[in-house]
């Protein structure tokens, strides 16, 4: 079983991660938790380059495909292996974040973004996805472990960003839970343990 937490900068993905992972590991099942960019040794080469050309900036299309070719290592060698063993995947970011972030974000077109992931993916679409959705601003004042990424984009760059996120989430509700995440991060895990619970064939 796969699923991805998607949301900006801020939105508390990985507090909500750790959890989920602890929630479903005690119900005695093997649980995996990565994220990207960065879990694979080439991919941890990846993302400090990704981290220091998103101030110093590089071609559009560029950074798309080095965020493309991270994923299809991790699906490759992280994500695919442990699905086919039975394990539960948590994905900090997935493919909704290169739609939101290099697509809406930026000035390419979300459809070719998501196509190029589903190559690097082989077509791996998850589960589940949830998508913390949460104000940059409420962002900002709540969340100061990632104070960089908001103050290095402009607010309108991460408007958009938050509305690629909720498209994608309006286009298939079957496939997404949105979370407010501007509640207490305790609510929030409530909201998305009770879904996964109807969910996750446990
Ligand atoms: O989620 P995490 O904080 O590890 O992401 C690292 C940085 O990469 C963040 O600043 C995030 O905004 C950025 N990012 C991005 N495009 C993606 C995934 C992450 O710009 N597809």
């Amino acid at each position: 079983f796969f699923i991805a937490l998607e949301g900006g900068d801020g939105a508390g993905k990985s507090t909500q991660a750790k959890s989920l992972a602890e929630w479903i590991r005690a119900k005695g099942h093997e649980v995996v938790l990565t994220h990207e960019p960065g879990a694979t040794p080439m991919g941890k080469r990846l993302r400090s380059i990704l981290l220091d050309v998103q101030s110093a900036g590089i071609s559009h299309r560029a950074e798309a495909l080095l965020y493309a070719a991270d994923r299809a290592e991790h699906v490759d060698t992280v994500v695919r292996p442990a699905l086919e063993r039975g394990a539960v995947v948590i994905s900090d970011r997935y493919i909704d974040s290169s739609v939101a972030y290099q697509g809406a974000g930026r000035d390419l077109s979300p459809t070719e973004i998501a196509r190029i992931s589903r190559w690097a993916t082989d077509g791996l679409v998850p589960h589940l996805t949830v998508l913390l959705d949460v104000s940059p601003d409420t962002a900002r004042e709540r969340f100061t472990e990632a104070p960089d990424r908001l103050e290095s984009e402009p607010a309108e760059f991460h408007a958009r960003v938050r509305s690629g996120f909720l498209t994608l989430a309006a286009a298939d509700p079957a496939r997404y839970l949105v979370v407010d995440a501007g509640q207490e991060p305790e609510a929030v895990s409530m909201v998305i343990r009770h879904r996964l619970d109807a969910v996750l064939p446990l």
